[in-house]
């Protein structure tokens, strides 16, 4: 099933729906899943991130540029980035001759590196079928694994997914990759056939020059390599049943990740459960996670 509208009413049918987000989130912390994915709860002040926002409407620019509406109209995109950017962009830092430092988030890098993109990809002219679609298949008994897809495109080839990756990592890693094999599962057993996809790695970088920063990676599994990813994908999804059942998440103490403490940190090391329960009321809201992004 392919609609959104079809995974929103898993949802209010109760039946159970993972992601590899949620996935991923469970095998770095159990307690952290409970936190985020059981509870709902997100910080009531969050931290400015301008990599995740220049990700976010990097993205937004990306479906602009290849919808049928606006197709490779460079400016619109650029507007959108800048639109939905303009508010996270990094505070440049005050260099030691009191004069401010390059930043790497900003809008002038963020431009300059999509209008390098538009360039060098301007004669692909592969058949776009969908943008932003999302898809959900049983994976495990009345299970359904969901994944939101940037791009899918037609080719002499057959189906290919795209995904695009905004990273600081270009060597980023393809096998094994959850992520990648949960597309892969997702659309060969939506159309029936095996299906590749494509990595399309936009690096955000200070030091290179954009052009150095563009590579698309062929992304391509062994039916064997796909059954250790859904075995995995299987048993952590019993993990979390069995962490359900119980009323038990245990804690990873992965503390920092990314080096920055867990927002959950607070709760983790209060002192007794009347200040856990407090501090989850006054430090955070209620907002769950949609990888659709259309609640
Ligand atoms: S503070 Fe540590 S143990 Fe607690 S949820 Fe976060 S990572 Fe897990």
């Amino acid at each position: 099933m392919s609609k959104s509208n079809i995974i929103q009413e898993l949802r209010a049918q109760k039946i159970p729906i993972y992601d590899n987000s949620s996935i991923k989130t469970f095998t770095w912390c159990p307690r952290g899943y409970f936190y985020r994915h059981e509870l709902g709860l997100e910080p009531s002040t969050p931290r400015l991130n301008p990599g995740l926002h220049f990700g976010i409407s990097g993205h937004l620019a990306m479906e602009s540029w290849f919808s049928p509406d606006s197709y490779k109209d460079d400016q619109k995109a650029l507007n959108i980035f800048v639109d939905n950017f303009h508010e996270y962009e990094e505070v440049a830092k005050i260099g030691a001759r009191g004069k401010p430092l390059k930043t790497t988030h900003s809008i002038i890098f963020g431009c300059s590196l999509l209008e390098a993109y538009f360039n060098k990809y301007r004669n692909d002219e592969r058949k776009v079928l969908s943008l932003e679609n999302a898809y959900a298949e049983e994976i495990t008994e009345d299970t359904y694994l969901v994944g939101k897809i940037d791009k899918l495109l037609e080719t002499s080839r057959g189906l290919k997914f795209c995904d695009y990756k905004f990273t600081k990592y270009m060597n980023y890693l393809l096998n094994p990759n959850p992520q990648m094999c949960g597309y892969t599962f997702l659309v060969s057993k939506l159309t029936g056939e095996k299906v590749n996809g494509e990595v399309d790695i936009i690096g955000v970088s200070k030091s290179k020059n954009p052009n150095e920063l563009l590579i698309r990676m062929p992304v391509e599994y062994s039916e064997f390599s796909l059954s250790l990813w859904k075995e995995s994908v299987v048993e952590q999804i019993k993990s979390i049943e069995r962490c359900r059942e119980r009323g038990i998440w245990p804690q990873s103490w992965d503390c920092k990740p990314f080096f920055r403490d867990c927002d959950y940190l607070p709760l983790c090391t209060s002192s007794s459960k009347e200040v856990h329960d407090e501090m989850v009321s006054r430090l955070f809201v209620i907002k769950f996670w949609d990888p659709f992004g259309e609640e």
